[in-house]
């Protein structure tokens, strides 16, 4: 098998890293690479324990897409009913599942089973009844309000054909840059409209939301070759309000988007030592932030000096 490397690529979380917290991007995308293997040093394994762990509300959010996604692939395949009740039971595994892999610390020997956040930095054992309660409510309300959103009658309306791959990972090339980008649902609509869904169980409104869904119209606009005139963009808010919310995005837009990305790429490339092998500069080029808000619920706080008391 080829030797993985660590190339450079852009996202938008790595974007949002980036510009959040220097010391929190090298120790993600540098400091942590290799730490699967036997061979890394203790830091490296440690450092990628800290990278792979997820919040509470991020692991309630990607078991809600997971279960959405897995509901649109079984009726692709056999048209099987997409019920809020067997949803919510699915899901209900998912989780119990999911606690078992965090309290049983089975990310020590597989870093990639769950791992929460608040967990490791608790007593390891168990949480605030108010806060699995939390999880269930965004994770259970999610889903009902996806099966009974209107949204879904009109995708489960459109012919298969018209369909794109469900929520999978892929990637596009702007100016040489790769840049990564996981659309949760697309399809044509009947008036020959692509119509891009992103289901999001987080906040109503965020600048996050424009930025990404910029990404998905440009990869749209390079993988299946539509015009911005010929796309929906739409967020659904699933905690909140089954009504989607649509964004219009102008050419202009996507200009602008383009140009974000190549502007945040380039300063992410100022800290390569060696940028033809995305080598970085060393630890002490990526500066902390003094924001105890932000510091407090950083994955990474356990090694970071900046909450150690350490020189940074
Ligand atoms: S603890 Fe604060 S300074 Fe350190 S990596 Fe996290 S966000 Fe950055």
């Amino acid at each position: 098998m080829a030797e993985l490397t660590n190339d450079f690529s852009w996202s938008v979380s790595r974007d949002q890293m980036f510009r959040s917290c220097q010391r929190a991007y090298y120790y993600h995308y540098y400091a942590s690479w290799g730490g699967w293997s036997d061979d890394a040093s203790e830091q490296t394994r440690k450092l990628y324990t800290l990278k792979n762990m997820k919040t509470l509300e991020m692991w309630a959010g990607s078991v809600v897409h997971e279960t959405i996604a897995e509901a649109l692939r079984r009726y692709a395949h056999d048209q099987s009913e997409i019920r809020t009740g067997e949803l919510q039971a699915r899901a209900r595994s998912k989780l119990r599942k999911g606690w078992m892999e965090a309290v049983n610390r089975e990310w020590i020997r597989q870093p990639k089973k769950n791992n929460l956040q608040e967990l490791y930095y608790g007593n390891g054992k168990s949480l605030p009844k108010e806060k699995t309660d939390a999880v269930r409510e965004i994770v259970y309300g999610s889903l009902q309000t996806f099966t009974e959103s209107d949204v879904l009658q009109e995708i489960l309306a459109a012919p298969q054909m018209s369909w794109k791959p469900v929520d999978q990972l892929d990637t596009f090339e702007l100016n040489g840059t790769k840049v990564w980008c996981a659309i949760d649902f697309a399809f044509t609509d009947p008036a020959g409209r692509l119509t891009i869904i992103d289901w999001k169980t987080g906040k109503k409104e965020s600048d996050a939301i424009r930025e990404q869904l910029a990404c998905y119209a440009y990869f749209a606009c390079d993988k299946w070759q539509v015009s911005c005139e010929n796309m929906r963009l739409l967020g659904v808010f699933l905690q909140h309000d089954p009504a989607p919310k649509w964004y219009n995005l102008t050419e202009a837009d996507l200009f602008e988007a383009q140009n974000a990305i190549l502007e945040s790429a380039a300063a992410m490339r100022t800290k390569l030592a060696d940028v033809e092998n995305n080598t970085p500069q060393p630890e002490s080029a990526f500066p902390t932030i003094d924001n105890e808000r932000v510091c407090r619920k950083c994955k990474f706080r356990e090694v970071c000096p900046q909450m150690n008391g350490a020189e940074t």
